[in-house]
């Protein structure tokens, strides 16, 4: 183990712009065309441009009548035509008016739409239009959402609802994504045992491998499950033998300062890794590098801890090896509903919630407990050589941000 680089701490910054130029140096490039209903999750390989106005033409806001103002100085207007939405209209005949519905388009013409609230039918059914108008007044107007040849969704946008409706509003059914990323996922740990399983004395159940399993399938890798790794050489060596054709190795546990660390071991053999001391909390002994050209991320093995550096250190990487550039999570400066009076040298990212307006924190901090997150809505990040008093400003990061 080199340990030149613990006399430092790494910051979280420091940490994720090398991580980043990491995967920037290593992005997958191989792309796939996939249905807009198996798209949700995956990364645009391709600017989307719109090949159509949006809306394609002008359209009614409104149920009610379209008219051309000019024709109308306060009399009633004969109803020449009635257009509902999925009809093609006919040029408005001059002086009269047509019924018409919302989503409907508006006659060749025609220049105002009045709701039908704002009307009154005469006996002989001529409308009534009892306010004063203004031209233009409920029309959406051709390409007023987007125009033939915008650039609607950039290479790079992660692909949600909102985007793939976007998607099919432009009418396409395809889309050019970014291939999926294989990321190979290995316990280790002695102790270790897989829910199912008796538990015997001094063993726990293997609780990060499922944590890392679903968030993986969240970002729509593809994931090998590469088990537990006995703290025992040979057997990680075997084991670090057996994956092949992967884009990443993503491991927990073991890199505790003056473990015997068997992954590290192994992986030098045939590769080259770093241990990085972050000034992180939960979380500090991080792991990175590469074994046969693959590169390697051990995250630590406490549950908060593994949850914490994959949200804030091995998302972001897997995300911009996809292409995308946004990768960091929205945070909310709030009132800390705390006090925070001993500074430390590492960032903390504390279990919370939000109560009142006011960030709380989970009573048990511990890096051990995985229950703290389950209770939180997100993280408070505490900064490094800082003191904090209630009611002082905090940076709250929902989780909802981080496990998507
Ligand atoms: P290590 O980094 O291997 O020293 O692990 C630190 C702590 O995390 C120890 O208490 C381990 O038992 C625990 N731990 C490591 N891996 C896992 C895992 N996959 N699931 C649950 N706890 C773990
Ligand atoms: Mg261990």
């Amino acid at each position: 183990m080199s340990h030149s680089p613990l006399s430092a701490l790494i910051s979280v910054e420091q940490a994720l712009e090398r991580l980043l130029a990491e995967a920037q140096a290593a992005a997958i490039v191989e792309n796939e065309s996939v249905s807009l209903a198996l798209a949700d999750g995956r990364v645009l390989a391709q600017d989307v441009i719109a090949g159509l106005d949006l809306p394609p033409w002008p359209n009614s806001a409104m149920d009610g009548y379209a008219l051309r103002l000019a024709d109308w100085q306060g009399q009633p207007l004969p109803v020449s035509q009635r257009v509902v939405a999925g009809t093609a209209p006919e040029a408005l005949q001059p002086g009269t008016c047509a019924r018409i519905f919302t989503g409907a388009p508006v006659p060749e013409g025609a220049d105002t739409v009045e709701m039908q609230e704002n009307t009154t039918l005469t006996a002989d059914g001529q409308v009534v239009f009892n306010e004063p108008m203004k031209a233009g007044q409920n029309i959406r107007p051709q390409g007023q959402e987007t125009q033939l040849g915008d650039c609607v969704l950039a290479a790079g946008t992660r692909l949600g609802p909102v985007e793939l409706g976007l998607a099919a509003s432009l009418g396409l059914s395809q889309l050019n994504v970014r291939r999926r990323m294989r990321v190979a996922v290995l316990s280790t740990g002695d102790e270790l045992v897989e829910p199912g399983q008796p538990l015997g004395l001094g063993q726990i159940y293997n609780s990060n491998r499922q944590v890392l399993i679903s968030w993986l399938q969240r970002l729509s890798c593809e994931v090998v499950d590469g088990g537990i790794l006995p703290d025992d050489l040979a057997q990680t060596r075997a084991a670090l033998g057996a994956l092949n054709q992967v884009d990443l190795i993503l491991s927990t546990g073991g890199v505790s300062v003056g473990e015997a660390d068997f992954l590290g071991i192994a992986l030098r053999e045939a590769g080259e890794i770093s241990l990085w001391k972050l000034a992180i909390k939960p979380g500090k002994p991080l792991t990175f590098g590469q074994f046969r050209g693959v590169p390697v991320m051990g995250l630590p093995g406490n549950p908060a801890s593994t949850l914490v550096t994959f949200g804030l250190l091995a998302r972001p990487y897997i995300l911009r090896r996809l292409g995308v550039q946004q990768v960091q999570p929205l945070g909310f400066s709030l009132p800390a509903g705390f006090t925070w009076t001993k500074p430390g040298k590492r960032r903390e990212y504390l279990r919370a919630q939000v109560q009142e307006g006011r960030v709380v924190l989970y009573p048990n901090q511990s890096s051990g407990v995985l229950l703290s997150a389950a209770w939180a809505d997100g993280f408070a990040e505490v900064l490094e050589h800082t003191t904090l008093s209630e009611g002082d400003c905090v940076r709250f990061i929902p989780l909802s941000e981080l496990l998507i």
